[in-house]
């Protein structure tokens, strides 16, 4: 078993000071104080179709869809008012108000790096300050669910800003006390935010989901996007092996009032066949340092879904690493399979590298860079950024044959070929391991993969 040591990010409050007795003994968010409970819940309407949700892309990819969304902009299908905004952000501070925050995010220095890409740095003195490193295994993407170890359900009720839950009727709305008796999908703070309006949304908490893309989740985290409708707001994923540090199905979510460096990359577009069944238009970053697939929302949102959480899906089932950027509202999705921690817990990442302690999860891919270390903030160019990314990506070669692997439209025929084509691959250095993980995975077949993963006693990244 691959492993590297790390200290995990402490989400909650309620992170280190689990006890393993029965009764919680105070309001969480678990069955035990959930069910009969009042809530607030802001209920969203699901959207049907892309038409008039007033699309706004950074990125440079064919706009004459974005236009005509534009023109058909109907306020009555999409949000009325980004109220979900406002819901968040005032939440928030009112939480920080209450001191639940471990620093305060908003007296951290953040710069752009100067150079083309427009990489973004902060020192955040704060979010690591936990003592006690811990061991995480890297090699395994999917796991059981540990009721034992620290999970969502055990968070207190003040972490909690809403339930967001799809509406009964017509229109999205906002009700401060709903009384409680199902899984609802929940709106927590990260108490070790790492800008403004950090958030975490849970998917049906009760539930107990391990951390894992499905595309009924995945739908959910798209429609929370859409639902507040700004540019600003994004969602990020990590999975297991990809720094996620908790094994329980979370997305993240902040603003941050500057586009990300890879919202702005170049794309090449990589499905311009017009016998394509549907019209999600998917790219491939072409000048950024991790190699990365685009999906870009074109008329049905259920497409979208459809076609990013299958590729998920396929990652996942074979032990493959990724990160997920939910972007402009919603309506692109940036995927990046990723192999650093393998990188590092085999000892092929570069000391000066390792030596800043940066774990690059999906803000960091994306270009926003959190630094520990006053010493490294001041020296961070965008040589060192690009460098850092660099060895998050595959090799163009394994990247070549993820996109194979997640692009195949019929699974049966195209997972047996994959394999095929792997075994006459011969990769060097670059996600080497992931690769014949790959092909293990198509041989076994996804059920038998999963069947084989074993309860782990530690808590993969
Ligand atoms: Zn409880």
């Amino acid at each position: 078993m691959l492993t590297i040591r790390r200290c995990p990010t402490v989400v909650s409050n309620y992170q280190e000071t689990l006890d393993q007795t029965t009764g919680c003994g105070h309001n969480c968010l678990g069955a035990c104080c959930i069910h009969g409970a009042k809530l607030p819940v802001y209920s969203f309407v699901k959207f049907p179709s892309a038409k008039g949700l007033g699309l706004d892309f950074y990125g440079e990819s064919d706009s004459s869809q974005v236009q005509e969304f534009d023109a058909q902009h109907d306020p009555v299908q999409g949000p009325a008012l980004p109220f979900l905004n406002t819901l968040i952000l005032a939440q928030w501070e009112d939480r920080l108000s209450r001191g639940l925050f471990r620093y305060d995010v908003t007296a951290c220095e953040t710069k752009v790096l100067p150079g083309e890409f427009g990489f973004i740095a902060q020192l955040n003195e704060g979010r690591h300050l936990k003592k006690r490193p811990t061991e995480f295994c890297v090699d395994k993407v999917l796991q059981p669910f540990d009721l034992k170890k620290f999970n969502f359900t055990k968070v207190g009720q003040e972490e909690l800003l809403f339930c967001f839950e799809e509406s009964e009727d017509k229109g999205s709305n906002y009700n401060e006390m709903v009384f409680m008796k199902d899984s609802p999908n929940v709106v927590i703070i990260n108490v070790s935010p790492i800008e403004y309006g950090h958030v975490l949304l849970v998917p049906r908490v009760l539930d107990c989901i391990p951390q894992q893309l499905e595309t009924e989740t995945f739908l959910l985290a798209l429609h929370f996007a859409l639902e507040a409708n700004d540019p600003y707001f994004r969602l990020g994923y990590n999975s297991l092996g990809a720094f996620a540090t908790i094994n329980h199905l979370h997305f993240q979510a902040y603003y941050l009032a500057t586009p990300f460096p890879v919202e702005r990359a170049p794309v090449r577009r990589l499905n311009d066949n017009e016998e394509q069944d549907n019209d999600v238009k998917i790219f491939e970053l072409t000048n950024y340092p991790v190699r990365g697939v685009v999906y870009e929302l074109g008329k049905s949102l259920e497409e979208l879904v459809h076609v990013v959480s299958r590729a998920c899906n396929l990652l996942q089932n074979c032990n493959i690493p990724f990160n997920v950027l939910i972007a402009d509202r919603g309506t692109r999705v940036f995927l990046f399979p990723q192999c650093y921690a393998e990188r590092q817990a085999r000892g092929e990442v570069e000391p000066d590298i390792l030596e800043t302690q940066v774990n690059p999860a999906v803000w960091e891919i994306s270009g926003h860079i959190v630094l520990k270390r006053k010493e490294n903030y001041e020296m961070a160019s965008e040589d060192y950024a690009w460098k850092l990314l660099t060895q998050v990506s595959f090799s163009e070669e394994a990247f070549s044959e993820i996109k194979h692997l997640i692009f195949s439209s019929d699974e049966g025929m195209e997972q047996t070929s994959m394999a095929g084509n792997l075994e006459k691959l011969n990769l060097s250095q670059l996600g080497k391991d992931s690769a014949k993980t790959v092909h293990q995975g198509l041989n076994n077949g996804n059920t038998k993969l999963r069947k084989n993963l074993s309860a782990s006693e530690q808590v993969c990244i």
